[in-house]
């Protein structure tokens, strides 16, 4: 999870204020130092190559109210989050649903966006909902049809709009808009439905 990015200036030293925390750091050819809370609570900082380590330590000292409201917010999430286990041989037919079901829901949108995919495939990713290649295959993960109908058609909609646009500039999300004019609600709550279930196959 991003959440400051800021540009390289001179701060104030809060060296010998507050104890130091544990972290991870990431150098890298970028230009801004930026902070990330990871999923389990562990702190990453990415920071331009030749950045100070004293200068660092200053800018998480600067945002430890922040790194601590973000901690405790993820760790509520991880407390009403739903895991659910299920067998290889379930996800073997949830895949199989999975297929019928979106490749029904594939050409539904591709007759109203007139856009038609190669290929309409299902794996079993984690992190995400559905892609699309340059030869025009698009792929969703199973865990997809566990979703609210509304955030189904969302990634649909969203994925056959790369047929015509392989990117995320702003006539893809015009693309998207014209067959899904709330389709930024949508995405949002989709963002909430990742971090309230999770599938882990056993
Ligand atoms: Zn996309």
């Amino acid at each position: 999870m991003l959440v400051r990015k800021i540009p390289l200036r001179r701060m104030p030293s809060l060296s010998n204020m507050v104890k130091m925390m544990d972290y991870n750091l990431v150098r890298s050819k970028r230009k801004t130092l930026a902070l990330y809370v990871r999923q389990d609570g562990s702190l990453e900082v990415r920071a331009p190559l030749k950045t100070s380590k004293g200068y660092i330590e200053d800018f998480i000292k600067q945002k430890q109210d922040w790194i601590t409201a973000t901690r405790s917010k993820l760790s509520d999430r991880q407390e009403t989050k739903k895991t659910v286990q299920i067998s290889a041989a379930d996800a073997a037919r949830y895949k199989k649903q999975a297929k019928e079901y979106l490749q029904l829901k594939c050409r539904y949108y591709s007759e109203l966006m007139g856009l038609r995919p190669s290929a309409v495939r299902i794996n079993s990713a984690k992190t995400r909902w559905g892609s699309c290649n340059g030869k025009g295959e698009i792929n969703f993960t199973f865990r997809l049809i566990f979703a609210p109908e509304e955030l189904i058609d969302y990634v649909v909609v969203h994925e056959l709009a790369h047929l015509k646009e392989m990117n995320h500039s702003s006539s893809f999300w015009a693309v998207v808009e014209q067959t899904m004019p709330d389709y930024r609600e949508r995405r949002k709550r989709l963002r909430e439905h990742q971090h309230q279930f999770e599938f882990i196959v056993t």
